[in-house]
């Protein structure tokens, strides 16, 4: 079988959407092109230009398409005070797009760390000239530009079609443990044609407990530098195995597409594939209960010297 190198005569052609598919895919090497909506790559050594034609027509690019036209449109929509010079434009877009990247893929501000520099070595002449990003920036155009943006949509949108609404509410300690009232409203969205704002993991996660009849009960956070704490959560994930395990293993690939290539998503189901994982956890709950004895005594304020002489 022959195989099929990358042709610049593919990325004129147009795909079933009606793109011209230079407008979605980028060459990446002989045999791979990257797709900018899915920021994915193709591999096209097999199938050559059809690889392409049949990306173009999966659901996923579909909808991923329709998303990144609509974020597009904001971001020029004028709304943003983007600026007057086309230049300062073409940098606070690329800013506000990998910044929204950056929240839909849960990645940490450091993230933006030498981005500009990465991005100059990885398009060379292709990075406008003002872009830059740093952790600060990226939290204010968070807070300041894309948050006030996203909030009014969803206010236009429950307001201006008069429509019915549900308010969702729920008091949570965050992984800061400072208490956090989380507010989700879900009402039918006119433009869209379908209802918006979905229920939260931590709801999702309830009603998996309750359908499998187990205790609801929140995780218990392991602290390094305390060891008492390592027994009660390892009992604890124990405890909600067969929920976590449908969460992760069932529920979440068919649900919750957005979460699926989170690095978070990825580490824990490659973490649950382990077949030595729920013996490990069994170990760690068992050896806490027998070291629970000298743990609790090291654990004193007083001095213990003369314990240990003994
Ligand atoms: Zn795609």
């Amino acid at each position: 079988m022959g195989k099929c190198t990358v042709n610049k005569v593919w990325f004129e052609k147009t795909d079933s959407l009606g793109y011209k598919i230079s407008e979605w895919a980028k060459e990446v090497d002989k045999t791979q092109i990257f797709c900018i909506v899915c920021s994915n790559n193709i591999q096209c050594e097999k199938k050559g230009h059809q690889a392409l034609l049949q990306h173009s027509i999966n659901d996923k690019h579909k909808n991923n398409c329709k998303k990144f036209n609509e974020s597009t449109t904001i971001m020029s929509s004028g709304n943003l005070e983007l600026g007057v010079y086309c230049k300062q434009e073409d940098a606070s877009k690329a800013e506000l797009m990998w910044t929204m990247k950056s929240v839909l893929c849960n990645m940490s501000g450091s993230s933006c760390d030498g981005l500009v520099e990465l991005f100059k070595a990885m398009f060379p002449n292709a990075v406008p000239d003002k872009f830059s990003l740093s952790r600060s920036k990226m939290s204010n155009l968070i807070t300041d530009a894309l948050g006030p943006h996203f909030r009014q949509i969803v206010l236009d949108g429950i307001q201006n079609h008069s429509t019915y609404y549900t308010l969702m509410y729920d008091e949570t300690t965050n992984s800061e443990s400072k208490k956090e009232l989380q507010v989700a409203v879900r009402y039918w969205c006119n433009t869209k044609k379908e209802i918006v704002g979905g229920p939260s993991d931590g709801e999702d996660y309830s009603v998996i407990q309750t359908e499998k009849g187990i205790p609801s009960h929140r995780f218990i956070k392991h602290c390094s530098s305390h060891w008492l704490t390592l027994g009660a959560a390892a009992e604890r994930i124990l405890e909600q195995w067969e929920a976590l395990m449908h969460y992760f293993k069932i529920f979440v690939p068919k649900h919750r597409n957005e979460i699926l290539r989170t690095p978070k998503f990825l580490k824990i189901s490659s973490f649950i594939k382990l077949v030595e994982l729920k013996p490990e956890i069994i170990f760690v709950v068992n050896s806490a209960k027998m070291f629970q004895q000298f743990t609790l005594t090291f654990q004193r304020q007083e001095p213990l010297i003369h314990v240990m002489y003994d």
